[in-house]
């Protein structure tokens, strides 16, 4: 069911007892919002997942890793399965940013098993897709977002890809301050639509969540969320601030 989300994602960030103010500071921003028409949802480091589960039983959000292993169990040292994520109730889980992609070697076809592993277990992917600078100076970023969409994700069944979240993520806006103009994500949004239109029908088009990510902020997620197409965002940098995430949560 596509819905209106706000994705933090803490990347490596945060001691515990920093990451325990941060998540008190939110939950109390949290709750003073009439969280109706948007779903939150915090993604912190693996050793910090538990606590925020404990915090989630009363407040208002959802939890999230920030990735999975593509194996199920066994001799993988320093790997997480999603079946632990699960028994730790852990809701979603992101996959494939481009940070994973660019230092870690993550490739579209490890993404096709982290998916799979996360949908057996019940927790929803958060996909992440977009192109870089050089791209998109060549005029080629639809190709490429197309061509991970179809290699990652195009083998799931339709119901299993109506539980897929999207976040269209162009990896010159991350981190960088640079933020797409509400054009641009439109533009890459309304095309992902159309892309997941053509291979699995309108209805589950309709009904996928399209995120954006990248320096989105305060300041900027109230117009970027206008966008037709645009259901919401994955939050790097400013879900480290419990006040910026706040106002781009009431963005909605
Ligand atoms: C991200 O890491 O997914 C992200 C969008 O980062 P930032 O908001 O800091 O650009």
């Amino acid at each position: 069911m596509r819905r209106n989300i706000v994705a933090g994602n803490w990347k490596m960030n945060k001691t515990f007892q920093e990451a325990d103010d941060l998540i008190n500071e939110i939950s109390e921003g949290l709750d003073e919002l009439n969280l109706r028409n948007v779903d939150v949802i915090m993604c912190p480091p693996f050793p910090y997942l538990e606590l925020m589960t404990d915090y989630a039983q009363e407040a208002n959000f959802g939890v999230g890793a920030q990735n999975v292993s593509c194996y199920e169990t066994g001799a993988y040292t320093g790997e997480v399965s999603a079946k632990m994520l699960q028994s730790i109730d852990v809701e979603y889980c992101i996959i494939g940013h481009s940070e994973r992609r660019k230092y870690f070697n993550e490739t579209d076809e490890m993404l096709t098993l982290k998916a799979g592993m996360l949908l057996k277990c019940g927790i929803l992917p958060i996909f992440c897709c977009g192109e870089e600078l050089p791209e998109r100076e060549a005029g080629n970023h639809f190709n490429v977002v197309k061509k991970q969409l179809e290699t990652a994700l195009f083998g799931l069944d339709p119901l299993d890809f109506a539980k897929i979240i999207v976040a269209y993520e162009p990896v010159w806006a991350i981190g960088t301050g640079v933020t797409a103009t509400t054009e641009q994500a439109q533009e890459m949004h309304a095309y992902i639509r159309s892309l997941i239109t053509d291979k699995y029908g309108k209805e589950v088009a309709k009904n996928t969540s399209i995120l954006y990510g990248g320096s989105c902020n305060a300041k900027n997620a109230k117009e970027l969320f206008a966008n037709p197409d645009v259901d919401g965002g994955l939050i790097g940098g400013a879900s480290l601030v419990a006040e910026d995430f706040i106002k781009i949560i009431k963005s909605f």
